[in-house]
């Protein structure tokens, strides 16, 4: 800010010094101009002068007698009396009258003094002035011997003026030499001159105002019109969101930032999925309508620090400072939300379906090109999905063709009715009944065949896919129960949450499709792996609370592979622990594992849940659980998951076994 008054300053000195140089060289030339055209002025005046003494005081009393021969005593007295006053009132320095050869035949200061010959150089101004009617010139009375005597030197005007006799005007009689004093001739000359210097300056400095002020306001303009330019270059004319390179400089200044203060930073990219179609159908007047709205919920949705810039097209950048992943799902999914709200283009209703791909520092990428480029390696991902959140993943595989392909076909799957489910039966200990079923989602695949979730499940939870996901498999498995509810109106459903599904819309649409069903709460049971808990921990207890409020019960699945503390157990609104299947499998051989499932079976039952051992084979391991006091088990032993005609059949007849 300094420095740019500074310069602005400096700037303005520069165009007072370039106008004032044209300015101060007019002033120059002016003043001379006008001094010389004063100095003739004033020649002017003493010429006129002369040339009315000669008419008046002169002409009056010659006659057209030569001179030469010398003047009368009448003509000398009259002449005597009408010049003597203006030597002795110093109107006149000298005053001669000569003949035509230059003689001086009078002389005012000697009236009666005899004839004198002339000089050659006064013979010479006596014949032009014959010649020209006048000669004059400035001097200093006294260049020549017989005038330094009188007059001492005195700056004077010469002049030489015909002489005619007053009635005979064509007749030239003699010549007029007469000095007459410049100094008030001069007084009078410096006066105007120096009011005209005055004007001159005045003028001038009026004229130099006016040219500063044009010269800066016209700078002034250029200025801001050149700052405009610049602002354009920075801001997309659109939306008035920064550009992709302004996008860049404020990538690296968070990831700055974010070092010096030990935060993460997310860098996310943002397309709209049909913005084509938007363009093609309603017009480009109504496509940058479009983008200025998505311009405006995606700055309404961020915080204040977050940046959101525009990056070509359809394409929008976020980057978000001081935020964790799964914060960073969250805000992403918010602004999935906040796009998809519909919005009147040209009468239309519609809305912006979008992808993201987004990227984290400094766990994805150290350097903000790697950043930028690994968000947009995502975002591909993403737009084979659509509509998904997609996080960069070094192992992903992010150019592996078949997973490429997979995420596409998957999103056409969820939709498509190419996932089906299967149940497999949790078996109450104490009365060897099946009390629940768990859903296992299987994709149909057309040309793969009957593909199992742990090849699916973790594209889809990388995708964003989980999420219509786990829609489609809440609301079938409860569509499911619905319909065996009439032959077994206490059987419960279990099914699976992924970690991303712990979003705040979990719990309304969880409700809203057990009343559309019209199945009691307390007959689901969803499944969450300790891990994802353990990813937000209070996040997932303010919705496991909301949905245990509502009646819905929760179980912790494959307990034992996280590091759940004791006391966050404790507080968790969870009904179920579910044994990992790792520790049941092998309690057999590994004395260890034995004692794991024992001390689980203790604690859950100490915090008052039930606890449910998974992955049991053999009959042997069924018959310690049993002394053990597991209340529920599950595992081949029993049956597999089986699509759900064959489910129902295991109603009756499994609890034998047990
Ligand atoms: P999970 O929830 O722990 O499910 C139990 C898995 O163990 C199932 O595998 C089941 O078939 C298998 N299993 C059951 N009994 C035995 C046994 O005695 N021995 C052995 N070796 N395995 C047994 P599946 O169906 O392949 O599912 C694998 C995982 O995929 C599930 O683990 C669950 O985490 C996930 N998954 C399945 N369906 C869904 C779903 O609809 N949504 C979500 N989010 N995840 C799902
Ligand atoms: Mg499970
Ligand atoms: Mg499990």
């Amino acid at each position: 800010m300094e420095v740019r008054r500074w310069r602005g300053a400096a700037r303005f000195g520069a165009y007072l010094g370039a106008t004032m140089l044209p300015v101060v060289w007019l002033g120059l030339v002016l003043t001379q101009t006008v001094t010389n055209q004063v100095d003739v002025a004033a020649l002017h005046q003493g010429e006129s002068q002369a040339r009315s003494l000669a008419t008046g005081a002169i002409s009056p009393f010659l006659d057209d007698g030569q001179l030469s021969d010398g003047l009368t005593k009448t003509q000398r007295d009259s002449l005597a009396r009408s010049t003597s006053h203006l030597i002795s009132q110093g109107d006149v320095l000298q005053l001669r009258i000569r003949d035509l050869d230059g003689q001086i035949v009078f002389d005012a200061s000697d009236p009666y003094g005899p004839m004198v010959a002339s000089e050659p150089d006064e013979a010479e101004e006596v014949e032009e002035a014959i010649n020209e009617g006048m000669v004059s010139q400035l001097t200093t009375v006294g260049a020549d011997e017989i005038d330094g005597a009188r007059t001492g030197g005195a700056q004077a005007m010469e002049a030489y003026v015909a002489l005619h006799p007053i009635d005979r005007p064509g007749v030239i009689v003699g010549v007029l030499e007469v000095y007459i004093p410049f100094a008030p001739i001069a007084a009078q000359r410096d006066t105007s001159l120096r009011q005209l210097r005055l004007s001159i300056i005045f003028g001038l400095g009026a004229l130099w105002m006016v040219l500063v002020y044009i010269v800066a306001s016209v700078a002034r303009r250029t200025r801001l019109q050149s700052r405009r330019a610049e602002r354009l270059a920075l801001q997309d004319s659109l939306t008035g969101l920064p550009t992709r390179a302004i996008y860049r400089d404020r990538v690296a200044a968070a990831l700055a930032a974010a070092s010096r203060m030990g935060n993460d930073v997310a860098v996310a990219v943002v397309d709209l999925d049909r913005f084509k179609d938007v363009n093609e159908s309603l017009g480009h007047r109504n496509g940058d309508e479009f983008l200025r709205i998505v311009a405006q919920r995606l700055k309404a949705t961020l915080r204040p620090g977050d940046t959101v810039a525009r990056l070509g097209g359809d394409e929008f950048g976020l980057v978000l400072p001081g935020t964790v992943a799964e914060s960073v799902e969250a805000v992403l999914g918010r602004v999935l939300t906040a796009l998809s709200a519909e919005a009147e283009l040209g009468g239309v209703a519609i809305s912006a379906e979008a992808s993201i791909g987004y990227a984290m520092w400094p766990s994805d990428a150290e350097e903000p090109e790697d950043l930028l480029r690994r968000a947009g390696l995502a975002l591909d991902t993403a737009k084979l999905a659509r509509g998904v959140i997609v996080r960069y993943h070094a192992s992903g595989g992010e150019f592996d063709p078949q997973r490429l392909s997979l995420i596409s076909e998957l999103r056409r799957a969820i939709g498509g009715g190419e996932l089906v489910l299967h149940y497999q039966p949790k078996i109450d200990v104490p009365t060897g009944r099946v009390n629940a079923f768990e859903a296992l989602v299987r994709w149909n695949h057309p040309i793969r065949g009957l593909v199992p979730p742990g090849e699916f499940i973790p594209i889809a939870e990388s995708t964003g896919l989980i999420g219509p996901l786990t829609h489609w498999v809440v609301d079938s498995a409860l569509a499911q129960l619905a319909a065996w509810s009439d032959e077994n109106p206490e059987l419960s459903m279990a099914v699976n949450i992924s970690a991303r599904n712990l979003r705040d819309d979990l719990p309304g649409w969880v409700l809203n499709r057990l009343a559309a069903h019209h199945i009691d709460a307390s007959r689901l049971v969803l499944e969450i792996t300790e891990t994802s808990i353990a990813a937000d921990p209070i996040r997932a207890s303010v919705l496991l609370e909301e949905l245990s409020a509502a009646g819905v019960k929760v179980s912790l699945d494959d307990f034992g592979q996280g590091y759940t503390s004791l006391g966050s157990l404790g507080r968790l609104p969870v009904n179920e622990l579910k044994i990992d299947r790792g520790f049941v499998t092998d309690m057999q051989d590994s004395h260890q594992d034995r004692a794991i499932v024992a001390s689980v079976i203790e604690l859950g039952h100490q915090l008052g849940m039930t606890v449910v051992a998974e992955g049991v084979e053999t009959d042997d391991v069924r018959a310690v659980l049993r002394t053990m006091g597991c209340d529920t088990m599950q595992g081949f032993l029993f049956s597999p998951a089986v699509p759900a005609s064959q489910a129902i059949g295991l109603m009756d007849g499994i609890h034998t076994t047990v």
